[in-house]
């Protein structure tokens, strides 16, 4: 029988499936027997997916082989991921559960930086997760992705999505012609959103989410026309500047029937690394108040780091490249309570958004 550090030794090398870290390095492995008949290896990965358990499965066995193990007992713990399916009207992409608008009342508060962690937890936990950048004056998912230099595939008219860190991602960024300054009108932004929406090839998803650009607009509307969108979120900074920009936000949210899932406080209050003393550059919790008028909460708050603008700037997401480290930790308590407020949603009877649609006269 081999010792349990050569069986330690080969695990490690076993890559989760559209990561770069293995199983052993993310700490799936719940437990390691070895008696003198039979190895039993139990880990508890976070996805549901039946396809990633079989290439974990067959990656243990084929590393294994060259030991001589006798008998092998692979148990692979899975999450159940519930299929929520409420919402009616007008829908173009019936393959995916569940659409979350990440919107912010002005430019600069983290939106982005935002979307691309929370995409990334919610495909840690176990869902099938896209992330669609629409941002059209700032779109900076592909960079933040590490993205930016790769072409997307061309399928005829339509296009695949490019896999990152365990998320299907596609850009306007990528899209148009890259340092072209288009000038969008309004009729523009309505036609490019419902191009995209049609051309781009989705796997079958349970959660897309969307980087909008900042503000309130054609962007919005014409999303919330095409898709039953089943929750929106707002980022915001603690600022009060910031923070009466967030409520042209969430009354936008309202006109729309978009359901809200709550607020986001980032860039919250910054810890000297030196010091460990705490500076309030922008403020710090003064997005409650503002949570409550709206009936809604505060999803979580994230401070000011600079691993989170690095990783923005290098294509490595915190919560990549530090998976265990607090904020990482917080993006995905945060994907949580969005998941649970999408279940709410769902078992209130779903979003109908039959009533916005365009009038014809
Ligand atoms: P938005 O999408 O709202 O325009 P971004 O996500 O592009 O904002 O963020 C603007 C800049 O601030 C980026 O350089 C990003 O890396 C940085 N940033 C965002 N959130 C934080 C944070 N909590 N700590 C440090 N830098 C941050």
């Amino acid at each position: 029988m081999p010792t349990k550090d050569a069986i330690l030794t080969q695990l490690s090398k076993v890559i989760y499936p559209n990561f770069n870290k293995s199983i052993i390095d993310f700490n799936f492995l719940q437990s390691l027997d070895i008696s003198k008949e039979q190895i039993t290896i139990t880990l508890d990965i976070p996805s549901s997916s039946n396809e990633i358990a079989k290439q974990i499965h067959t990656e243990i066995e084929s590393r294994l082989k060259f030991l001589d193990v006798k008998s092998l007992k692979i148990n692979i713990i899975q999450p159940q991921v519930p299929m929520p399916t409420s919402s009616q009207g007008k829908n173009v992409l019936p393959n995916i559960q569940n659409f979350l608008m990440v919107s912010s009342g002005k430019g600069g508060v983290g939106k982005s930086t935002t979307a691309v962690n929370l995409a990334i937890a919610l495909a840690q936990q176990g869902k099938r997760v896209g992330l669609l950048d629409v941002d059209i004056y700032g779109p900076n998912i592909p960079r933040m992705m590490g993205i930016a230099d790769k072409q997307p595939l061309f399928l005829g008219k339509n296009i695949k999505p490019i896999m990152a860190y365990g998320v299907q991602v596609m850009s306007i960024g990528l899209l148009v012609q890259r340092g072209s300054s288009l000038i969008w009108k309004g009729a523009m932004v309505t036609q490019a959103i419902e191009q995209m929406l049609e051309d781009i090839l989705w796997d079958k998803l349970d959660i897309l989410l969307f980087d909008m650009p900042p503000g309130t607009g054609d962007a919005q509307l014409s999303l919330a026309q095409s898709l039953p969108v089943s929750a929106g979120i707002a980022v915001t900074t603690p600022q009060k500047v910031a923070l009466d920009d967030t409520i042209r936000s969430m009354d936008m949210f309202k006109e729309l029937n978009v359901p809200i899932a709550g607020l986001i406080e980032n860039m919250s209050g910054f810890i000297c690394p030196e010091s460990g003393k705490e500076y309030n550059i922008f403020g710090k919790n003064t997005t409650e108040p503002l949570a409550k008028n709206y009936q809604t909460q505060v999803l979580g708050t994230i401070p000011i780091d600079p691993t989170l603008r690095e990783g923005g700037d290098s294509g490595l997401p915190i919560t990549v490249l530090a998976p265990h480290c607090d904020i990482s930790q917080a993006y995905r308590t945060i994907a949580t309570k969005i998941w649970n407020r999408l279940e709410e949603i769902h078992q209130e009877g779903g979003v109908d958004n039959q009533k916005i649609q365009p009038t014809i006269f």
